[in-house]
């Protein structure tokens, strides 16, 4: 720890962390354990973010869980794949920065904290190219029983309410299927028993389900490993401006509860991992394309904070390069409380065989089966004719029985449909005419459409789009399907729709940085002492989206990176001497 110095400030620190989610978290846990003294200031009430409303997977390749997975992935298979997803479009040190830290990153999280992930053996990147993987590199948070976080468990915020059932119980993918068929096998019999009962225990002491899966657990261990290292997380303490002296920011005006300020220094550095800039009310006007600009899946408290005081201090922002946003299709809910529901179609359904997307013309304009950030690009490449936002997918009643749409789960009574047709959430045609035009969608292109998919799907093909061409979307297919686990033809009516819209699920537009995280001004020099992390710092993507954990893979081996930087740790860093040195002149009377 550096020493203590006179100053104005009200409190002083090493590090001061805005924002506990996981980029923020991270570096707390790791600039703690090289002995800093770390103070995070979190907005809100609770901890976690979006991170904790996540699917929670991390997308680091190389890692020694592949290894354990039985499916040894290798930095340099990551190395071409990125060089053929992300190209020439610039950050190519970041990135290098990040595949080279990420292995190391991940391991010691892992042995220094309660954070806890497992490499799945199929989770296949997102996009085909030399060095794809097919599983090893998208990491999942181990489950978290979070019953050991006691009343510190009211402070990890909740996932999505969509995402939980009975209304507080959290289950993983495979629990789901089994949920959601209770009686198929005496397997999914016991598996519900097991969880609901689980569940109903935890309620006779808890808010919620203390079994915590995804985003949630991942969000949960990394406040509980702060916890168990008396890390202070001050909770409605909201970055409200930076202080720079002398070229060198040195704290940060905080906010609190009862409206009072404190001012807090900063010696060695201050990181802002405040969740990006997805609702800065200017910033989201001026960066997001108008088809995208209405909906954010992120919490309403995620006002671009960090970012928009950067930028107050002559920051530099970069514009996410494909794109500002990286995104997935929801359908809405409305409710007449004004308590709608906001459903991602992320996995269980666009993949699935007799699924096709349409726009107000009727026509298909993306492969279905795409990962939900290149679905949404296929939406806004066409929004230009107004005609892609929103689109519709369309389903026949077989489909919505076998995989079910959106909210709607697969194998609910006629009651339940025709329930989320009274609301307007699920439209239903007798024929695909009556359809159309029930979605205000031409008729005409619509049946000669489905005619022309019908043909080519009876026999397993989609030249159209390819379909079930890649790893990916066979992955979330039907393997019983074949020849091709993601096309089947549509049946006879009656037909069945869902209107999406674009969402932001994080940003790809950020602060601009340097290997460590270290924030750049407007003419490309380093500001000293400032850092980003997260959804703050640009992605090193690029607006691309490789793979599965596009956005957390990164956010936690940069937090690792800025607290080992900003300790003195030698971390291969290839450009700039480490933060302490710069302190050090600082501190010195
Ligand atoms: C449904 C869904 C599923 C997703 N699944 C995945 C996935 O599986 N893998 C993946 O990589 N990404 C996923 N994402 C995206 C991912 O969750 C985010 O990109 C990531 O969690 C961002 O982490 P972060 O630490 O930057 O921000 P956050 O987790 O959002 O944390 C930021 C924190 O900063 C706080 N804050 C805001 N303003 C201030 C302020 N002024 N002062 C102090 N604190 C402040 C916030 O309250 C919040 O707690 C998903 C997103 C959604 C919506």
């Amino acid at each position: 720890m550096v020493s203590e110095r006179a100053s104005g400030w009200d409190e002083e620190v090493d590090l001061l962390i805005f924002g506990a989610g996981a980029a923020g978290m991270t570096a707390a846990l790791i600039a703690h354990h090289e002995g800093l003294k770390v103070l995070v200031c979190e907005k809100t009430e609770a901890v976690g973010g979006i991170t904790s409303t996540s699917g929670g997977t991390t997308w680091v390749p190389g890692t020694q869980l592949s290894i354990d997975a039985g499916v040894p992935d290798s930095v340099d298979d990551a190395r071409r794949f990125l060089q053929s997803v992300v190209g020439d479009r610039g950050g190519d040190e970041a990135r290098e920065a990040f595949l080279q830290s990420g292995p190391l990153a991940i391991d010691e999280l892992q042995r220094i904290s309660d954070v806890r992930f497992v490499a799945a053996a199929a989770h296949p990147d997102y996009v085909t190219g030399p060095g794809a993987a097919f599983g090893g590199r998208a990491l999942a948070p181990v489950p978290f029983d979070a019953s050991v976080l006691g009343k510190d468990l009211a402070r990890v915020r909740p996932p999505r309410k969509e995402f939980l059932g009975l209304g507080g119980m959290m289950v993983n993918r495979s629990d789901l299927n089994a949920l959601l068929f209770p009686f198929a096998s005496v397997g999914n019999f016991k598996r519900t028993v097991s969880v609901v009962g689980r569940y109903f225990l935890d309620r006779l002491r808890f808010p919620r389900g203390t079994q915590l899966v995804m985003g949630n657990a991942l969000a949960a261990r990394l406040f509980y490993s702060l916890r168990k290292r008396g890390v202070n997380v001050r909770f409605e303490a909201p970055l409200i401006e930076l202080v720079r002296e002398n070229g060198r920011v040195t704290g940060a005006v905080v906010g609190s509860k009862n409206g009072a300020s404190t001012r807090i220094g900063a010696r060695l550095g201050v990181v802002l991992a405040t969740g990006g800039v997805t609702r800065h009310p200017a910033l989201r006007k001026q960066l997001f394309p108008a088809g995208a600009e209405p909906l954010s899946l992120s919490p309403d408290t995620h006002t671009g904070d960090g970012v928009g005081s950067a930028l107050k201090i002559d920051a530099r922002l970069e514009n996410g390069g494909d794109s500002p946003g990286l995104w997935m299709p929801c359908s809405i809910r409305r409710s007449r409380d004004g308590n709608d529901s906001v459903w991602p179609h992320i996995i269980l359904d666009r993949a699935k065989p007799g699924l096709i997307a349409v726009n107000r013309r009727g026509e298909r304009f993306v492969n279905e089966s795409n990962s939900y950030h290149d679905f949404v690009m296929g939406m806004l490449r066409d929004a230009g004719n107004g005609t892609s936002v929103p689109a519709h997918l369309i389903v026949d009643a077989a489909f919505l029985r076998d995989y079910g749409l959106g909210l709607l789960m697969p194998g609910r009574s006629r009651a339940r449909i025709a329930e989320f047709e009274r609301s307007g959430y699920l439209v239903k045609g007798a024929t695909l005419a009556e359809l159309a035009k029930k979605l205000d969608v031409d008729a005409t292109g619509l049946a000669r459409t489905v005619d022309t998919y019908n043909r080519h799907a009876a026999v397993g093909k989609d030249p159209a789009f390819g379909r079930g061409s890649g790893p990916m979307s066979r992955f979330n297919g039907d393997p019983a399907q074949k020849p091709n686990p993601c096309v089947r033809p549509l049946g006879d009516g009656p037909y069945y729709a869902v209107t999406v819209w674009p969402a932001d699920l994080a940003c790809s537009a950020g602060l601009a940085g340097t290997a460590n995280g270290e924030v750049l001004d407007a003419h490309g020099a380093v500001i000293s002492g400032l850092f980003a992390c997260g959804n703050d710092l640009a992605s090193i993507f690029r607006g691309t989206y490789p793979g599965p954990g596009t956005t957390l893979g990164p956010a936690i081996v940069f937090g690792w990176r800025i607290a080992k930087f900003v300790a003195g740790k030698d971390i291969g860093n290839p450009v700039a001497e480490p933060a302490r040195q710069h302190a050090w002149v600082h501190d010195t009377p």
